[in-house]
């Protein structure tokens, strides 16, 4: 789990937790992203920063 801080708003690069699908998320998501591929829950939305699910691959710039 990446915790980088600082206000700004960054889209990552997730693994999905089933498989392995990488996809690009957005790290305050205020709805669920699921998996294109398997469906799987990869980011649950927490009110600010969402719950990553899957393992995070890179900050994407
Ligand atoms: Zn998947």
């Amino acid at each position: 789990m990446v915790d980088l801080p600082g206000p700004k708003s960054k889209f990552l690069q997730v693994r999905c937790p089933d498989c392995p699908n990488e996809q690009i998320v957005f790290d305050h998501a205020s709805t669920k992203v699921t998996c294109l591929v398997c469906g799987a829950t990869i980011v649950r939305p927490k009110g600010g920063k969402a719950e990553i699910r899957g393992e995070v691959v890179k900050a994407v710039e």
